[in-house]
């Protein structure tokens, strides 16, 4: 069987300092590749420039004027962010390549890893999850936000794999079918999942950044998972309809309540009938906006137009015809 084409994406933001490392890691790793016929010798590196206000864009088309054999670039018209920088790389490789890998650039991500997802691709695998094994060299800090961050997705609704970023392996197959996805605001980890295709995992060990610093402070960790969320579930708005029900429900306790002491005669004039207005117009309110909640949410899964379904194989005689 010839080799497949693999193309890396690796989307940089101000990476100047570590592209040059990363660059000569993986260009050794893709040689080692081509010796082994894993890959095609037209396998690509392509580096996605996320409107950085570094050298990043200038290296990046010095690597590929040296070695275009190896080297590509995209260079984004403004900074668009991670997510999106990775579906431009995507999105542009989706024809040409046959599987894909996306790596962020600082190195944190085991490039060892890389040929481990390329065999299990060649066992039949559509997507294959790089998955981190630990996660001694984070700091405590990063270690619990990141890890505390997969466990609230889950209990909020949104289907992600533990501990798996954006190291993954995708065949061309999978990219196409990315490409029906229209929505707007991204959140990879979730959506691959959703495709489907048979799919697996390998492990790795996290590695510190070689060089520079993180472009994902707290806020923008915060707000990502904020998106994720709220890109993924519609559970926030069903937790409102059921606060309103148990504030509904409480407010009958009050009502007893506030009847009982007004017969025994402990309140002042007009405090029982202020309390349970409180409780049953607070209930009623949380309810109705939970109402509301739900019809938004039917209308946000609607404008969103994800494929409601993907067909992973058609069998048919005429199929069958057509392809020869
Ligand atoms: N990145 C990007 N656009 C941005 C921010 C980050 O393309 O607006 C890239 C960055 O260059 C890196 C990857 O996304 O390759 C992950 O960022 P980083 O390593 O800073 O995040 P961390 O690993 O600290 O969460
Ligand atoms: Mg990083």
């Amino acid at each position: 069987m010839a080799p497949e084409k693999l193309y890396m994406v690796v989307p940089c933001y101000n990476e100047q300092e570590v592209l040059p490392e990363t660059s000569k890691q993986l260009r050794a790793k893709y040689t080692a590749l081509m010796e082994q016929g894993l890959i095609s010798r037209e396998s690509r590196i392509v580096f996605v420039n996320d409107g950085s206000s570094d050298k990043t864009w200038s290296i990046i088309q010095e690597l590929h004027s040296t070695e275009p054999q190896f080297f590509s670039g995209i260079d984004l018209a403004h900074n668009s962010g991670h997510q999106n920088a990775v579906l431009a790389g995507l999105m542009t490789v989706k024809d040409i390549c046959d599987m894909c890998i996306t790596m962020d650039a600082d190195l944190q991500d085991d490039i060892n890893t890389i040929d481990e997802m390329v065999r299990k691709y060649y066992e039949g695998n559509q997507v294959v999850y790089g998955v981190r094994s630990a996660r001694d060299t984070d700091t405590f800090f990063k270690k619990t936000t990141a890890e505390g961050f997969y466990k609230f997705m889950k209990v909020m609704g949104a289907d992600v794999i533990y501990n798996h970023a954006d190291f993954r392996l995708m065949s061309s197959r999978v990219l196409q079918e990315l490409a029906n996805f229209k929505e707007v605001n991204l959140f990879l980890r979730g959506m691959v999942p959703l495709i489907g295709f048979q799919n697996c995992k390998v492990y790795y060990e996290r590695h510190e950044r070689a060089a520079g610093e993180s472009k994902y402070p707290l806020k923008k960790m915060l707000s990502f998972a904020i998106n994720g969320i709220t890109s993924f579930s519609t559970k926030p708005l069903k937790l409102i309809t059921g606060l309103g029900l148990i504030m509904s429900a409480v407010s009958i306790i009050a009502f007893i309540w506030a009847f009982i002491t007004k017969i025994v005669g402990f309140t002042e004039h007009g405090w029982s009938s202020t309390m349970c207005s409180i409780w049953l117009i607070g209930g009623l309110q949380l309810f109705c906006l939970g109402i509301i909640g739900e019809y938004i949410g039917k209308i946000y899964a609607e404008v969103k137009q994800r494929p409601r379904y993907i067909v992973a194989e058609f069998l048919s005689d005429v199929n069958e015809k057509e392809k020869k």
